[in-house]
């Protein structure tokens, strides 16, 4: 037996050697699904049933399209050229530029970026007399992304398929921005799946040719294909039939992306005569993280099931999986540092070490511990959090109110949000600002004294204006938090984004929530941006040993061998607004994704929860995850003082409030602070109890355990929450 053969199971090797005809491998994680398809990708190039270029492989991401070619290439031994292999975006935007005529575009078109796209469905509306304020364009946006992930042109979309979006209208909105594309000989990223299944599905020779070209059909991941994904695949697969999809539904979690996990469902029906193949080994975690990650997605109801099995040989020496339980937040990642420090002592590599969170405001607190503490890293899938578009934003609001002379910060956001600040009116204020040798802000009022700027612009840049002088004010007089809370909001810097209907809108928010909470690390504003500039400095080249960080999304399909999992609290994780949006649907693909987290380490697991976290200035108590409950406890082990801190806070809860003074109380946009209505251990609350809570109004007790209900809340929906915070209505 070859080598690369030899390197392989049973099951695994009849997957790579099962080259004739559909195949389906249905595997948990870890049990060696891409380890197959590279070798079989390897496998049908050595055994020389097809040369590079005759096999179609699509991975989720670039990173792992890199590392499939790097793998194979060193099973044969040498580099290959010439490969299909990409993101669908990527082999789809390739075919296109073949065949964009067919498309009505020509083959040097521009793929645009969303702002791009913003930009045009704003002036179509515009065009239509819409009221954009009434119905955002983003959320005509993602109207249209869904119908393109889902493979309908303006011409396919039924009224059933039809939405309510301003009155009805999407679909001629839709139509009208597609023509504007092919005007401008653009194509947006879904147009790239959708043209060209488009241009399969109605032009035979262009598909024959594929057929003629593609032997052999490899896919990734193939739980999270959307529906148009999989019509591109089903086009080009019915040709020779030998189509490889390895793909495991309890790791699907972009269904709020448009993933349709049915897809795997359907194959058997789609392809007849197809071959499952499931592997039950798993050869990356020790014997305890997978039981305690298998246990716990045993929680999900609707699932195909699968085995999985240790198949390590040193799986049953491993330590069970931690849970540490938290003060705060702080002491979250302060612990995640230490541990990090500690295994880097005795001789761990960096790279071997990852924090995986829920949303992307999260990796603030790890960043700033990691860099205080001079360990490196990395952020994967997305920016460093001083790095985000939102923050450098709002870091520019306030440079621009500390330092009136800091013409940077205010170019970058005078006309964000819109103040109808065009380029006539920049140029006006750049030339007073050259002869007058003012500083721009300073230019610009001169220019308002003087009756150079008019109307909106005048109006819109006065307001702001008085506004730097008003908070900068502020920020003397009730501090600097305060100060910035008020400015983002009567900026309309927050509002920009609460407007936005975008699926990045709802985490930009959370980011600037995140960054006034920042804030109140410091004593001052100037503190603060020092501090910003400090830690934007920090930036060694990206290469080396360091710690990644990334949400757990971005983690799909990665492995390390220590993996820290914090901020498992309700409300954090299960995430609050998938619940509020999606109920028991998303309580499962939450559940998904704590089950992908877990099964990204080899050897260490440290799930941790934080009683107390700051929102704003002021403090909010968490309890820890039901995911936390749900894990076999013979496979955990407890450490910290969950227990301790839950009984600590309401001692200590009515102190806080002077500590920490309501100052955010007068802002439009923050949290109150929470106090517990009861003493705790009081007389308990039966299930079926009418309850009032202070925060979600009234609602039904539906389930107690200890010190935690089951609420359904009238207004705010299903809630788990302390006893402590209900009085019996
Ligand atoms: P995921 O569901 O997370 O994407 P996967 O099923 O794709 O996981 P791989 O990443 O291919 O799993 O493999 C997991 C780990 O197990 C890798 O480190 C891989 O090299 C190793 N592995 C896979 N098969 C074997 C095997 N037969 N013997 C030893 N190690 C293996
Ligand atoms: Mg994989």
């Amino acid at each position: 037996m070859t080598d690369y053969l030899a390197r392989l199971n049973s099951e695994q090797r009849d997957a790579v050697q099962t080259l004739d005809g559909p195949l389906l491998v249905l595997a948990g994680a870890g049990t060696g699904k891409t380890r197959v398809l590279t070798t079989r990708f390897a496998h049908i190039l050595l055994s020389g049933r097809a040369s590079p270029g005759q096999v179609l492989a699509v991975t989720f991401t670039n990173k792992a399209a890199r590392e499939m070619r790097e793998r194979v290439s060193a099973i044969l031994g040498r580099p290959v050229e010439g490969l299909w292999l990409g993101t669908f975006h990527a082999l789809c935007a390739r075919m296109l530029r073949r065949h964009a005529g067919l498309a009505g575009l020509s083959a040097n078109f521009t793929i645009l970026d969303s702002d791009d796209q913003l930009r045009l469905l704003r002036q179509i509306m515009d065009a239509e007399r819409l009221d954009t304020k009434r119905w955002a364009p983003p959320a005509l946006m993602a109207v249209i992304q869904r119908w393109k992930d889902r493979g309908l042109t303006p011409g396919r979309i039924t009224a059933s398929d039809d939405t309510d979006f301003a009155a009805g209208r999407a679909r001629v909105l839709y139509a009208a921005y597609q023509e504007r594309l092919r005007a401008l000989n653009a194509a947006d990223f879904g147009d790239l799946l959708l043209h060209m299944t488009d241009i399969l599905r109605s032009h035979n020779d262009v598909l024959a040719q594929y057929h003629r070209m593609f032997r052999y059909v490899l896919v990734d991941e193939y739980q999270d294909t959307n529906l148009v994904q999989y019509l591109w695949l089903r086009l080009l697969a019915q040709g020779h039939r030998n189509i490889c999809c390895v793909g495991d539904d309890d790791q699907s979690i972009y269904s709020w992306r448009g993933a349709e996990v049915e897809n795997i469902l359907r194959f058997e029906k789609d392809f007849e005569g197809a071959k499952i193949i499931r592997l039950e080994a798993n050869y990356r975690s020790t014997a305890p993280i997978l039981a305690a990650a298998s246990g716990l997605i045993a929680h999900n109801e609707s699932r195909l099931g699968k085995t999985l099995r240790p198949g390590r040989d040193d799986a049953q020496t491993g330590e069970a999986v931690t849970v540490v339980g938290l003060w705060d937040s702080d002491e979250e990642a302060r612990m995640v540092g230490e541990r990090v420090e500690a295994l880097r002592r005795d001789g761990h590599p960096l790279g071997e070490m990852a924090i995986l969170v829920r949303a992307g405001f999260q990796t603030r607190a790890f960043e700033e511990r990691l860099i205080l503490i001079g360990v490196p890293y990395r952020v994967i899938g997305g920016l460093r959090f001083y790095e985000r578009q939102e923050i450098r934003d709002a870091v520019a609001y306030m440079r621009a109110t500390l330092q009136p002379a800091d013409d940077l910060a205010f170019e970058r956001i005078v006309n964000v949000p819109r103040r109808g600040v065009g380029e006539a009116a920049l140029r006006a204020l750049h030339e007073t600002a050259r002869a007058e040798g003012l500083p721009l802000a300073a230019a610009a009022q001169n220019l308002i004294d003087a009756g150079g700027l008019r109307g909106r612009v005048k109006e819109s840049m006065g307001e702001l204006l008085r506004g730097f002088a008003r908070w900068r004010e502020m920020a003397d007089r009730d501090g600097h938090v305060v100060a910035t809370a008020t400015m983002l909001d009567e900026s309309g810097y927050m509002e920009m984004w609460k407007q936005d209907k975008s699926p990045e809108a709802p985490g930009r928010l959370d980011n600037l929530k995140e960054l006034v909470r920042a804030l109140s690390e410091f004593e001052t504003l100037a503190g603060f941006l020092d501090h910003v500039s400090l830690v934007m400095e920090n930036d060694e080249d990206a290469a080396g040993d360091r710690v990644s960080l990334m949400t757990l999304h971005a983690a799909k399909g990665l492995e390390f061998d220590t993996v820290f999992l914090p901020g498992w609290e309700e409300g954090v994780f299960p995430n609050q607004r998938a619940l509020d949006e999606g109920g028991v649907k998303s309580l499962e693909e939450e559940r998904r994704l704590a089950y992908v987290g877990l099964t990204r380490a080899r050897r260490r697991a440290i799930v941790s929860h934080a009683a107390n976290r700051r929102i704003y200035a002021n403090w909010q108590t968490s309890i820890p995850s039901r995911f936390i409950d749900e894990l076999p406890s013979e496979h955990v082990t407890q450490e910290g003082s969950a227990a301790l801190a839950r009984d600590a806070r309401i001692a200590t809860a009515t102190s806080f409030p002077s500590q920490f003074p309501l100052v955010a109380r007068r802002v439009r946009t923050v949290e109150v602070w929470e106090q517990p209505v009861r003493p705790a251990r009081s007389e308990a609350i039966p299930v079926g109890a009418r309850v009032f809570h202070q925060k979600f109004g009234y609602g039904t007790v539906r389930a107690a355990e200890d010190d935690r209900l089951d609420i359904a809340f009238d207004k705010a929906g299903e809630k788990r929450v302390l006893d402590r915070f209900v009085e019996r209505a």
